[in-house]
């Protein structure tokens, strides 16, 4: 019985065969995806939506193309997550018989030209929730990625691709198709090369706002050992110079629906008590900075340290830090001031400290504590607003 058990919970950790790679994948695609991570089986594939309107077709080889982008996309997160000590975990993908990604192929009620940049998320999602409803079990979490092809007129074309929406908005996230959105442009250093970087990179980045994640700048130590955050700056260097995903960003995605293993019941996102903070301290200390928490019902308390302002897009500058859990709700960082590039480039006095609470179901709240650098010194303590201003949903 116990053997069984055994064999069963072994089957169960089996990762995916790479031998998957699909014969009519190009060269090019075989040669980066041969150094392949085996992944971690997921409960709930990211729904990847390639989406039309009625007057337009999908760009020549879509299926191939895209497939190949995606599973190398997919890979990139694998291996991050991996090297943050999440071994083989990534966003899963539906795959087809052929081995191609499953992409539901959606074709919007009205002309292409009514889906642009700025509104037009909104008439395309309400079209992909028609299409949810009357293909029911069709759409298998609550991710996804949109795939638009460019415009194509007197301002939009195949190398210079645009007008569709390319942002992430809340667990949708919005990237763009064109001719030469192709696996064999990556790295290299020509006009399609720097192109497939934007967008890839942008699709990438976007990507990571559906999966739940912030901006977040490296520290300075990360920044020389490691090249540039994917949800820093990373969407203008991707596949051309080192690219990575913080351990902040890591952990996001460990407790992100996409992500969660095969067989995990998660109810993710249901609502659910708020996290409780108890204490909180911090503390000017030597050269750095000292954070400590007492919280219930978190797995992750991250940190992002950051100058004003505190909005949307503005926030590129974010140091991403990680708590360690201490002691059961007991969460503790050293934030050393050498690693805040920023403020040490702008010298500004103020900065913002944000401790993010991450719930098992993958709840977030956000919890800022603005502070003036030049009416302290060191050995101060700093005031903490009170623990009931925080807030949910990022
Ligand atoms: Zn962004």
């Amino acid at each position: 019985m116990k053997a069984t058990t055994l064999m069963a919970l072994a089957c169960a950790l089996l990762p995916v065969s790479l031998a998957d790679v699909p014969a009519h994948f190009s060269d090019r695609a075989k040669e980066l995806l041969a150094d392949s991570v085996s992944l971690t089986p997921t409960e709930h594939p990211l729904n990847v939506v390639y989406f039309l309107g009625n007057d337009n077709e999908p760009v020549a080889d879509y299926e191939r193309r895209l497939s190949e982008l995606m599973l190398y996309v997919q890979q990139f997160y694998a291996k991050e997550m991996t090297r943050n000590g999440f071994p083989g975990r990534s966003f899963g993908l539906e795959r087809l018989e052929n081995g191609n990604v499953k992409l539901h192929l959606v074709r919007g009620k009205q002309p292409s030209r009514e889906y642009g940049y700025g509104q037009g998320h909104n008439a395309c999602l309400a079209d992909i929730r028609e299409y949810a409803a009357a293909n029911p079990g069709a759409l298998r979490s609550e991710h996804i990625l949109v795939i638009m092809p460019s415009f194509y007129n007197e301002e939009y074309n195949d190398m210079s691709p645009g007008g569709v929406p390319f942002y992430g908005l809340g667990r949708n996230c919005f990237a763009l198709d064109y001719a030469h959105f192709d696996i064999k442009h990556l790295g290299q250093n020509t006009p399609e090369g720097r192109l497939l970087t934007k967008w890839l990179g942008g699709l990438a980045h976007e990507l990571g706002h559906g999966l739940n994640l912030p901006h977040n700048e490296a520290t300075v130590t990360d920044k020389a050992a490691m090249g540039t955050p994917l949800m820093g700056a990373g969407n203008y260097t991707f596949g051309m110079t080192p690219t990575y995903l913080t351990l902040n960003s890591a952990r996001l995605l460990d407790r992100c629906q996409v992500f969660a293993p095969a067989g995990d019941k998660t109810e993710f996102y249901a609502s659910c008590p708020k996290p409780e903070i108890q204490a909180a301290s911090l503390k000017w200390e030597g050269d750095a900075l000292a954070l400590a928490i007492t919280c219930t019902g978190c797995d992750y308390v991250n940190v992002l340290v950051q100058d004003p302002p505190y909005i949307v897009n503005r926030d590129y500058d974010a140091v991403a830090f990680c708590t360690e859990r201490v002691a059961e709700n007991q969460y503790k960082v050293t934030i050393p001031l050498a690693e805040l590039a920023a403020r040490q480039n702008t010298g500004k006095a103020e900065q913002g400290i944000d401790v993010l609470l991450v719930q098992p179901n993958g709840n977030r709240y956000r919890w800022r504590t603005v502070f003036d650098w030049s009416k302290l010194k060191p050995g101060d303590s700093i005031p903490m607003n009170p623990a009931e201003n925080f807030w949910g949903g990022y």
